[in-house]
């Protein structure tokens, strides 16, 4: 084929690919538009997780009318002008191709009226051409209009994730730089629903409840720090507070929001001792230094930057982490020695007190790390069939002998030994109880209905999951903006902390989870369940003990949890005399 230059609409969609990837890149660029037009408000409206409609209307500086034109070509800014301005930029935009790319993979519309002026102008684009231009009398400021992205580019569409996963990242990212800006009153409408709200106060904790939920919000702890002109700000989870995944690990460099594969690492060696392995904890982090020590212009969507003295920036992160986590070392919350880890000797920071610093491993990890060391121990040997786990089935009648390192009971039936772990068969108990009943599950009201607040995503969650929860005995409604009330719970949770029993079903869930439309019930009643069986390190009183292994024997699956983990090991009077070696003893 003869060499070509490619036509300029081909052009401009080759680039815009770099820059508009899915509908939340391009609420990116339109917010950080917002923020350098010193806007003190941004309202942000999307229809249809943003491929409908994606509108951000802000109250800055605006757009001089003759400019508008300008606004939408290529390599246009008001940003930069020289090379040399690249090494000290201040602006989130500077490459002059936002707007551009995205008038040329949409209907595009600009508003905009410059302060002190009575009339403004506004201009249509439509697939990269300029359709429309004309005086428009506004308010100050500038509003953009994205409608039916990608609609020129199949492809692109095809590649966008589910809907409920584009809002989520659409909501992720606002609330994020809502929190980096608290100055500014950030307000985000998807599909007429109000899904957040930033006061542009000032203050960051009243954002930070907004984003994580008020328990959380509480228990984050602060960061605060300033060494050799860097400055680290933020919130990180103490240690007992979790997650099974880094979605959570935020970093913001001079104001913007990047991807750091390193400073994530960083991040977590300094968490290394006190976590678990598999489990990650919450953090946004605002490093401040000197523009001319970070360069910014590495990512066509600028999500990634480089440092000039990446290690310096590293060390100081890890020692404001060390340091805010030291200075709130939590209480431990029960007492079993057998659950703590140590820290060991060699751990990088002196601790006042040991003993603050154990941790609380989810137990279900513990169960897992048992049950798979228990089985490969076997594995080799040659009665490993006698290591009898029938995925299902019933068991005997049990006689109980007792509770080992509080978490296993140990009972005999006629066939030998059995070893059950006392989370996932209580598990499997509670989960049997709520789904395989024959009449109405008796409910309870609470004396008083608790209300919970939770962040966006996860009340759009548990909003579409209400029927489902309503259907299994809980009265929980809608109260307000992420908020909800629970009136009644099944009889069979009394006992339980009502919030945090609704608050599991929301917890944790991985972006690509769809958890509403794939989620089934069961799922949705396992979670409960997890959340509310006893744990491993909780001591039982002998008829507790007795109690669940009654309520196991009457289970249809006893032998596992609904996650499918083995609920116990069983050790047949066969395998026991073999291994005692009185089988051949016997026979002699
Ligand atoms: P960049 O932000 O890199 O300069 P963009 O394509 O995002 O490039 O925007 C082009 C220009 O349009 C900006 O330099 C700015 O002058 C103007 N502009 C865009 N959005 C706004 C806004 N919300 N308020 C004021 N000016 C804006
Ligand atoms: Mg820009």
């Amino acid at each position: 084929m003869k060499i070509q230059l490619l036509a300029d609409e081909v052009a401009s969609q080759i680039a815009a690919g770099e820059v508009v990837e899915r509908p939340a890149s391009v609420v990116k660029e339109l917010v950080e538009n917002a923020i350098d037009a010193h806007a003190h408000r941004i309202d942000i409206r999307i229809q249809e997780a943003g491929q409908r409609l994606i509108e951000v209307s802000d109250d800055g500086v605006g757009i001089a009318a003759e400019d508008l034109p300008l606004a939408v070509a290529r390599h246009a800014t008001s940003k930069l002008r020289i090379a040399e301005d690249l090494f000290h930029i201040q602006t989130l935009g500077f490459r002059g191709e936002a707007l551009a790319s995205i008038g040329s993979v949409s209907h595009l519309t600009i508003l905009s009226q410059m302060q002190g002026m009575d009339i403004g102008a506004r201009i249509s684009v439509d697939g990269g051409r300029i359709v429309e231009q004309s005086p428009l009398g506004t308010a100050q400021g500038t509003q953009i209009t994205v409608e039916d992205l990608f609609y020129n580019t199949p492809a692109r569409l095809k590649f966008l994730k589910k809907p409920i996963t584009e809002k989520q990242q659409i909501t992720a990212f606002v609330t994020r730089y809502a929190l980096a800006y608290p100055e500014i009153a950030f307000r985000l409408v998807q599909d007429d629903q109000v899904e957040m709200q930033s006061p542009g106060n000032g203050d960051r904790r009243e954002v930070l409840a907004q984003i994580y939920g008020v328990t959380t919000a509480k228990q984050l702890l602060e960061v605060e720090f300033e060494d050799q002109g860097i400055s680290i700000q933020g919130f990180i989870s103490p240690i007992s507070m979790t997650r099974s995944n880094r979605k959570e690990i935020t970093f913001f460099v001079n104001g913007r929001w990047i991807q750091d594969i390193a400073l994530t690492s960083a991040l977590l060696k300094a968490y290394q001792t006190y976590l678990m392995v598999g489990r990650y904890p919450t953090a946004i982090l605002f490093i401040t230094l000197p523009a001319e020590d970070v360069d910014v212009n590495v990512h066509p969507a600028k999500a990634e930057v480089r440092f000039r003295e990446p290690d310096k920036i590293f060390s100081l992160m890890q020692r404001a982490v060390k340091r805010a986590l030291l200075a709130f070392s939590p209480v431990p919350q029960f007492s079993p020695n057998i659950w703590r880890t140590a820290v060991p000797s060699s751990s990088p920071i002196n601790l006042p007190d040991q003993q603050e610093l154990n941790l609380i491993p989810d137990p279900l990890e513990k169960i897992e790390e048992s049950s798979t060391s228990v089985e490969a121990g076997q594995v080799a040997e040659p009665a490993s069939e006698n290591i009898l786990f029938r995925p299902s089935g019933e068991i005997p009648i049990l006689r109980l002998v007792g509770q080992v390192g509080a978490t296993y009971i140990v009972a005999e039936g006629p066939d030998g030994l059995y070893l059950i772990d006392q989370h996932a068969a209580h598990e499997r108990v509670l989960y049997e109880k709520m789904i395989n009943r024959h009449e109405a599950i008796p409910i309870q009201n609470l004396l008083q209905p608790v209300t919970i607040n939770l962040p966006p995503d996860a009340a759009r969650i548990l909003g579409e999951s209400l029927p489902i929860l309503q259907h299994y005995g809980f009265i929980v409604e809608e109260f307000g903006l992420n908020t909800f009330r629970i009136s009644a719970v099944p009889s069979l949770f009394i006992m339980a902390d009502p919030a945090a029993l609704v608050r599991s079903v929301v917890e944790d869930f991985e972006e690509d989870e769809t958890p509403l439309k794939g989620m089934l019930e069961e799922r949705i009643i396992a979670r409960i369940c997890k959340r509310m069986a006893v744990k491993g390190g909780q001591i039982l009183d002998t008829e507790e003990q007795k109690g669940l292994l009654r309520d196991l024997e009457t289970c249809v699956s006893p032998r596992t949890c609904p996650h499918g983990r083995p609920t116990m090991i069983h050790l047949s009077v066969d395998l026991l005399e073999r291994q005692f070696g009185r089988r051949g003893a016997r026979s002699m």
